[in-house]
């Protein structure tokens, strides 16, 4: 019987896996593997035989050892400000959103990295999904690839995307490998062309692998804040009771040291009308803000964002109202902290910061599997 053999996404692979790839699977040498990177990011091309520069031979290689699967759209809505979310189709069970926000002069693509989320942020709609698994490589960056196509993107000469948050389900950090992966996808020049600093992750504060980041990646940094002292904070984003805020902006401060690339961190507060939004709340985070600034010994190292809580069904959280949005604001310019407002967008879609939900097969109540892959990254069952 004739042994059937897996093809090769090459959306699972950046520039170095896909340079081996051609080389100990095909054959092939390296500018091979850098024409086939631009025929897929550059021009959206997933079909060998349309990709003209290749020799015959090469593209029957290619047909037999390789594919470039893509992430189906299950459904796309366009909201009425301009913003557009996709339902991606993952593998016939689960779905995961992302939003494309167009603004003046700039195009951000909010992304998703796990079917669903472990990390039962309290006030977030991804969390009461629940978990079922991490997206692979060519899942995160396929969903770069559907925006770029549906915008007719071409990176240095028709740019529509400029920026990408890893701000979309699930937490970022808890699926290191395929989102450094993606992320190098993005920046490449043969991928998708980013700066540095148009790619931003956004953690809800895992420690230890903020310092892993550190070491691989100069990609812009987020935090996930939501309160300045820790027993808000710990209601507010469980996993805190493992990294408290103190351990938290260490590794926050180390990871600007550690590299001149980087020079501030943003941290994004939402703002819950009567929980975390009252002036002695504002006080607070200037007062860490500051203690930030003097550790990295930057002024507006710590940046601050702040983003109006978008409710969703079944939440016991509001809105804080604009006056208080405002007060609190300018207690934090007062006393110097660099604080912008986050405009809401794409909220007549569901498609808002933390609306985002897909549709998830929740494995969490049964989550032995998941567990144990935490106690293998040196992390416990308190985050889950
Ligand atoms: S806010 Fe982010 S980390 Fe927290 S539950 Fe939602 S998706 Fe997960």
């Amino acid at each position: 019987m004739n042994e059937v053999v897996k093809k090769q996404n090459l959306l699972d692979l950046d520039r170095e896996g896909l340079e081996r790839f051609f080389a100990d699977t095909l054959g092939e040498q390296r500018y091979r593997a850098h024409q086939v990177m631009k025929w897929i990011h550059h021009r959206h091309v997933t079909d060998f035989d349309a990709m003209t520069d290749l020799g015959k031979a090469l593209r029957a290689k290619l047909q037999e050892h390789a594919e470039v699967v893509v992430p189906q759209i299950q459904f796309e809505k366009p909201s009425t400000d301009g913003t557009h979310k996709w339902l991606l189709g993952m593998d016939g069970k689960n779905a995961i959103e992302a939003v494309f926000i167009p603004d003046k002069g700039r195009g951000t693509l909010c992304v998703s990295s796990q079917v669903g989320c472990a990390l039962n942020c309290q006030f977030c709609s991804t969390a009461t999904q629940g978990f079922n698994r991490n997206l692979s490589t060519a899942e995160i960056i396929g969903q770069v690839w559907v925006a770029a196509c549906h915008l007719g993107n071409v990176p240095h000469l028709q740019r529509k995307l400029t920026n990408v948050v890893m701000m979309g389900m699930g937490e970022p950090l808890m699926n290191f490998d395929n989102v450094v992966r993606a992320m190098s996808v993005m920046r490449d020049d043969l991928g998708y062309g980013l700066a540095n600093k148009r790619v931003t992750l956004s953690t809800a504060g895992m420690v230890p692998m903020i310092d892993r980041l550190s070491v691989e990646s100069d990609v812009s940094l987020a935090v996930s804040l939501h309160a300045a002292n820790d027993e808000l904070r710990t209601e507010l984003v469980p996993l805190n009771k493992k990294y408290p805020i103190a351990e938290l902006m260490a590794a926050c401060a180390r990871y600007v040291q550690a590299s001149k690339k980087r020079d501030s961190v943003t941290f994004e507060y939402t703002m819950m009308r009567g929980i975390n939004d009252q002036p002695q709340h504002a006080r607070e985070l200037a007062r860490l803000m500051r203690q930030f600034d003097n550790t990295v010994q930057s002024r507006d190292a710590g940046k601050v964002n702040l983003i109006p809580f978008n409710p969703f069904p079944g939440t016991r959280y509001e809105r804080s109202t604009d006056a208080d949005i405002r007060a609190f604001q300018k207690i934090l310019l007062d006393s110097q902290v660099l604080t912008m407002v986050r405009r809401t967008r794409g909220d007549d879609i569901d498609a808002a910061c933390g609306q985002l939900k897909g549709q998830v097969v929740d494995r969490t109540r049964r989550q032995a599997e998941f567990k144990l892959h935490l106690q293998s990254q040196g992390i416990d069952d308190a985050a889950a």
